[in-house]
């Protein structure tokens, strides 16, 4: 977890190790703010910057309790997400995709999914079962990883985030206005 008090500049003292620690926790972006609705920029410079950046998204993303986020929903346009399905019991679990495409997908399912930047809206998506996808980690290595339901249904959402897609245009059209307007009343009261 992080932790707040090293996010001052004053502290020479502290180790260099306790300082790659700190991680910055992101404010979730949440539904109606336009970024989450624009395809966004592939990515083209993998630094140390972009390295620091993906992994203060898992930290953002553990502290929101997902298994996945794009870059969309922390305010950047870039074509960059994580996805954890264990939720940080596993460090081998963490997947950096950076410029990802799917390049393969088979079956379907069709399971209940939310999004962190609609909470308390859940809804069934159909979803391939397997997908393979294509992808660059933060050091810009590419790879493929093979994904099976909750991986799969992740790695297809986090695509679509960064595609401009939430998980609610997948919804019937009377489900998704039905969301949006519990939303527009949420935004109201000021509790959106
Ligand atoms: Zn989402």
């Amino acid at each position: 977890m992080p932790d707040k008090s090293t996010s001052s500049e004053v502290t020479q003292a502290a180790a260099p190790e306790t300082v790659s620690a700190a991680r910055k926790i992101y404010p979730i972006v949440k539904y109606g703010d336009s970024i989450l609705e624009k395809p966004t920029t592939p990515i083209k410079k993998f630094d140390a910057e972009l390295e620091q950046l993906s992994e203060d998204m898992f930290a953002s993303m553990y502290a929101a309790q997902g298994v996945g986020l794009a870059a969309p929903q922390i305010g950047l346009n870039l074509r960059l997400a994580v996805v954890d399905v264990t939720g940080g019991k596993n460090p081998e679990a963490k997947i950096v995709l950076a410029n990802p495409e799917i390049i393969h997908a088979e079956g379907e399912k069709r399971e209940e999914e939310g999004c962190l930047s609609i909470p308390g809206f859940r809804g069934y998506v159909l979803r391939p079962q397997f997908v393979t996808v294509k992808a660059q980690n933060a050091k810009g290595e590419s790879f493929e990883i093979r994904g099976e339901d909750l991986l799969a249904r992740a790695f297809c959402h986090e695509i679509d985030h960064l595609n401009g897609i939430l998980f609610i245009q997948h919804l019937s059209m009377l489900k998704r206005d039905l969301i949006k307007r519990k939303i527009k009343k949420l935004r109201k009261q000021g509790e959106w």
